[in-house]
């Protein structure tokens, strides 16, 4: 049976390539540009094709958004701060213009998928030259093109949820790389905004995928980080692979490191975690969102697993990959939570021990059904219970890292440490920050290291040697 797909056609792809060389010749078209990117990986990445796209139409980067003729907003809405933040900035920035007319103001990304947003850019934020969500990223040359010849306030917000392939990318990083395998996602947890404005979930075909990261490798890149919301849904439906068949393909192809995220605990299958055993290339890294330690929480946040079935997982994992790092997502004062069931939360962290752990409080989102769910929790209560939750994390955390003292472990250099221009910091398998003396040679290097220390949730080391790979 074939399988459907949702691939953007080549015709549709060589028209917006078309629209790129016309505003490479425009007289008037932008020098430089600027892109202010908010929330997760795959914004991190989307931003990068964009960045790619204006790259190709002759601008360059600009060091600050005060001085960048054309400035673009990829936004987040995945909580109600994020989208405060991003408003604020937008609004803010209308103000810098008035000393810099030739500036134009463009806004992307979740935000403006959001219902209702176009209309309210429209009205509140006229001063908007461009504005267009994620399902019209690849048609951005055409959204241009137009802007650039009105002047005008173009809003565009497509409903189809389409796989883009071909963009160029301009990476931010050469040795490290995202991937994405998969986009949107089916699983409506009942808190979530993404399946609204990310659409259904659509899977790349598998030989994009290989072909990518075959180039991304000819290229120098070392470690590759593959995308998706859900990344162990990969594939489904008739005649798709399953993502662990997938890591299995790349891990054969001599990718130096491959990690990659989200993972549903629902969709973790043996299958993936025996591939992750066998592999000697996926790093023994896992990010499993809990979002709560209490069965009828976790209902009502329609997760589909318990919590019986995700300390299963993660007993499953640690046997088949020693030492793994595990990191998770947490939310508390969802509507209804009890004390009791916060405490389920808490006694659940005790349990796993976590590498890592990124603590949320719940954040209404308009169109979710949590969000209509009567006994929204009272601020003051969430507040105070993060602040146990993030205590409790933080000295465990003090605890697991323990077990890296005296290690041997192999950096991935990033960048140099924020705390001094002597040392570099970057990750190891274990996906933990690590800081050792360096310079900016180091940066894209992987270099051996022995764990000496623990700072701040972070690891201290001393160099061994060098491998260049
Ligand atoms: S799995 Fe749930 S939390 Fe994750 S993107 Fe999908 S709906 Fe949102």
């Amino acid at each position: 049976m074939e399988r459907e797909t949702a691939v953007v056609s080549p015709a549709e792809m060589k028209r917006q390539a078309a629209f790129i060389r016309e505003i490479r010749d425009l007289p008037h078209r932008p020098d430089t540009y600027f892109i202010v990117t908010y929330g997760c990986q795959m914004n991190a990445h989307d931003s990068e094709k964009l960045a790619g796209m204006l790259e190709e139409m002759g601008m360059r980067p600009a060091p600050r958004r005060e001085e960048a003729d054309f400035v673009l907003f990829n936004t987040c809405c995945i909580r109600d701060n994020a989208e405060r933040k991003a408003l604020g900035n937008i609004t803010w920035l209308r103000e810098v213009r008035k000393s810099r007319p030739q500036m134009i103001i463009a806004v992307c990304g979740c935000m403006i998928q959001e219902p209702g947003m176009a209309e309210k850019i429209l009205k509140q934020y006229r001063f908007v030259n461009l504005a267009f969500g994620t399902a019209s990223i690849h048609r951005f040359p055409e959204l241009m093109l137009q802007t650039l010849e009105s002047g005008g306030n173009t809003v565009v917000v497509d409903q189809e949820d389409v796989i883009p392939e071909g963009l160029p990318v301009r990476r931010m990083r050469k040795e490290f790389a995202y991937l994405t395998i998969m986009y949107g996602c089916d699983n409506f947890c009942s808190y979530c905004i993404v399946p609204y404005v990310r659409g259904r979930e659509r899977s790349r075909e598998p030989e994009a995928i290989l072909r990518e990261a075959e180039a991304l490798v000819e290229g120098g890149t070392k470690e590759i980080m593959l995308l998706g919301q859900n990344v162990n849904s990969y594939g489904k439906g008739p005649g798709g692979i399953s993502f662990a068949q997938l890591l299995r393909q790349l891990d054969g192809m001599g990718i130096p490191r491959i990690r990659f995220m989200t993972s549903h605990p629902k969709d973790l299958s043996d299958e993936l975690i025996d591939v992750m055993s066998a592999s000697r290339h996926i790093l023994p890294q896992f990010h499993l969102p809990v979002q709560s330690g209490n069965n009828r929480i976790l209902e009502a946040m329609n997760r589909h697993y318990t919590r019986e079935r995700y300390l299963d997982r993660v007993a499953r994992l640690r046997q088949a990959v020693p030492g793994i790092g595990l990191s998770t997502d947490i939310i508390v004062g969802f509507p209804g939570e009890t004390e009791a069931e916060f405490q389920d939360t808490m006694s659940l962290v005790r349990e796993v021990r976590y590498d890592s752990a990124f603590t949320f409080i719940y954040s209404p989102r308009v169109g979710t059904r949590a969000a209509k769910m009567p006994e929204q929790i009272p601020q003051e209560v969430s507040s105070r219970r993060i602040e146990e939750l993030i205590a409790l994390q933080e000295a465990l955390q003090q605890e697991t890292l323990k077990r890296f003292l005296g290690c041997e472990e192999e950096i991935l250099v990033e960048g140099l440490s924020r705390r001094s221009d002597t040392a570099v910091s970057g990750k190891g398998g274990h996906g933990i920050s690590t800081t050792f003396d360096g310079t900016a040679e180091d940066i894209g290097k992987i270099v051996r290291v022995r764990i000496t220390g623990i700072k701040n949730n972070t690891l201290t080391a001393e160099r061994m040697d060098e491998k260049n790979a």
